[in-house]
């Protein structure tokens, strides 16, 4: 039987974090790895932000997939520990 419903935001967010596209990058700071282009969620306060198209126009009615894996990320660390190194990289690729 096909499945013809659009992936859900839960679903995706399961999938970029199965994919290793999410990049814990610090307490409050995440990025994404997306399908066209790498986005930052960050947190401010109590809310989340993403700097993708949904994020910056509807972030404020409902989290984007970028946002809800950024959040599920932060709490396995597991995931954390695999990406940990890539992370140290990418602050160094920085430098100059
Ligand atoms: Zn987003």
């Amino acid at each position: 039987m096909k499945n013809l419903k659009a992936e859900t935001v839960q679903e995706k967010a399961d999938r970029l974090r199965k994919n290793h596209r999410v990049i814990v990058v610090g307490h409050e700071k995440v990025l994404v790895i997306g399908e066209s282009d790498t986005y930052l969620v960050q947190k401010q306060g109590i809310n989340w932000t993403c700097d993708c198209k949904w994020g910056r126009y509807q972030g404020h009615l409902r989290d984007c997939s970028h946002v809800v894996a950024a959040k599920q990320a932060r709490k396995d660390p597991l995931g954390q520990a695999t990406v940990a190194r890539l992370a140290d990289w990418l602050m160094e690729a920085k430098v100059g």
